[in-house]
């Protein structure tokens, strides 16, 4: 184990096999570490308490059920057909990424990656059990003892149990919840949901305590693309060069050596970098923006009596004096294309009828004469029931005056998610005919709930030699 104390940790690292030194982020407070506390509790508290919420009765909010082909959104139920609306929450999400990095730049890695708040809530126990980033250095180097196993095993311990809960919760939002914490208790879970539940609980363990900064640095693809949405006006973390140097150390309460900036030397801004840079070094691509160097720096200047800010948020241009830039037309066009897709989808989903109808002509007879001397078509009606709840169908119709069903408004009952083939006889007197085909309109209607109806058209048709 070596020490972060006083030198950047990543320089080292040049070197594809070097080996990787371990970092002990110091613990920092101040408004960004509030912040991030505040996310971590936003982002995981709506993880593992959402699975728990239930909309209707016994009907899990959050589900994702893959057996059943259908997947519960609060008050709504998706169907495979509905995927348009996942490819276009896809797209937003996208563009949303693209919006907020272009603007406020690794934002997304800093506060709300999972990466990012696992790895915060794994060192926040590894503090409350092996003590402060001195006393677990301090621990690492002494020889193994009773205490140290106990310390040790006790941090990883509490990991294990923490990733187990992650990956019970991720399966939960794809098994119902309740009925899996009966099978885990009782260990009678499918194979499948076995295999998920340990490997997502190892990977929170492997990468929130093992792999912590290496998974940022090496392993993710968006470090790595992001560099293409940045631009000189997107806000950046950078400590201000022209104000810090030249550095050098001094007392507290002394008037500032002439020949000095304000940077003081203290280090404590590197060993508060939880991916192990020197952010003086200026911006580094294992920068993931988590401010950390921001409040362990501003702390500093406040004891010293300067101005707060030697490292803080800015811009390229703003660092060469060109101002601050943050709406630029690109931002403009991005939000305007997201603003549109977000609008268009809510409208689309608040004006989503949750009943489908597919309507075929029997294809063995175009026509025939029905008993009681009408005309007759015959059709096949699909009806699906899209909806979260049984309806009653009825079929009516419409587009050839003097036409009529067989029998009458016919009733078709559909359970949720179900599918049913239904036969719809139309039939017509001679006289009321005019063409060879007539198109006609089939209204599949709820009866419970009138706007829950689904038009259809067909086409009705007559014997050629009527009308020659
Ligand atoms: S340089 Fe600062 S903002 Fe970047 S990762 Fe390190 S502590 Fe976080
Ligand atoms: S915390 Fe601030 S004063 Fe201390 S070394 Fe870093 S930049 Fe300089």
């Amino acid at each position: 184990m070596s020490d972060n104390g006083n030198k950047p940790l990543r320089p080292e690292q040049d070197s594809l096999y070097a080996r990787c030194e371990d970092i002990y982020p110091r613990e920092v407070h101040g408004i960004f570490a509030s912040w991030r506390v505040a996310m971590v509790a936003l982002t995981l508290g709506l993880y593992y308490i959402l699975p728990w919420i239930n909309w209707g009765e016994g009907r899990q909010a959050l589900l994702f059920d893959l057996p059943n082909r259908k997947f519960n959104i609060f008050m709504m139920t998706l169907w495979p057909q509905d995927l348009i609306y996942l490819s276009a929450l896809l797209v937003i999400s996208a563009l949303a990424l693209f919006l907020f990095t272009s603007v406020g730049g690794r934002l997304w890695c800093g506060y709300t990656c999972p990466q990012t708040v696992w790895t915060e809530v794994f060192l926040w126990i590894e503090r409350k059990v092996e003590g402060s980033r001195s006393e677990q250095m301090k621990l690492n180097k002494s020889p193994w003892n009773a205490g140290k196993i106990l310390k040790k095993g006790g941090k990883h311990l509490i990991w294990l149990a923490f990733s187990l809960w992650t990956g019970f919760t991720f399966v939960s939002y794809f098994s119902p919840i309740r009925e899996l914490g009966v099978a885990f208790i009782n260990w009678d879970l499918g194979p499948w949901e076995t295999f998920w539940i340990f490997f997502y609980a190892f990977a929170t363990y492997g990468n929130a305590g093992w792999l912590r900064e290496q998974v940022c640095i090496y392993m993710c693809p968006y470090a790595r693309f992001q560099g293409v949405m940045f631009d000189d006006n997107t806000l950046i973390i950078s400590y201000d060069e022209g104000r810090g140097d030249p550095r050098g150390s001094r007392k507290r309460g002394k008037d500032k050596p002439p020949d000095k900036g304000d940077c003081i030397d203290c280090s404590l801004c590197v060993q508060a970098c939880p991916t192990g840079i020197d952010i003086r070094d200026g911006l580094q691509y294992q920068c993931i923006a988590c401010a950390a160097c921001i409040d362990a720096c501003d702390d500093v200047m406040d004891k010293m009596d300067y101005d707060k800010g030697l490292i803080r948020y800015t811009t390229l241009n703003e660092v060469k004096g060109k101002g601050l830039h943050i709406f630029r037309p690109r931002v403009f066009v991005y939000s305007a294309i997201l603003i549109g897709l977000v609008v268009a989808m809510l409208w689309s989903l608040a004006t989503r009828i949750p009943v489908s109808v597919d309507i075929t002509r029997d294809r063995n007879i175009l026509y025939r004469e029905a008993p009681n001397g009408k005309l007759e078509n015959v059709y096949k009606l699909r009806i699906m029931n899209q909806d979260n709840k049984a309806h009653t169908f009825v079929i009516s119709l419409e587009g050839l005056p003097g036409a009529s069903l067989d029998p009458d408004e016919k009733e078709t009952h559909v359970k949720s998610g179900e599918i049913v083939d239904t036969l719809v006889r139309v039939q017509a007197n001679e006289k009321d005919i005019k063409t060879r085909s007539t198109r006609i309109t089939l209204r599949v209607t709820a009866t419970d709930d009138k706007k829950m109806a689904v038009d259809e058209n067909a086409s009705f048709i007559a014997p050629a030699d009527w009308f020659q």
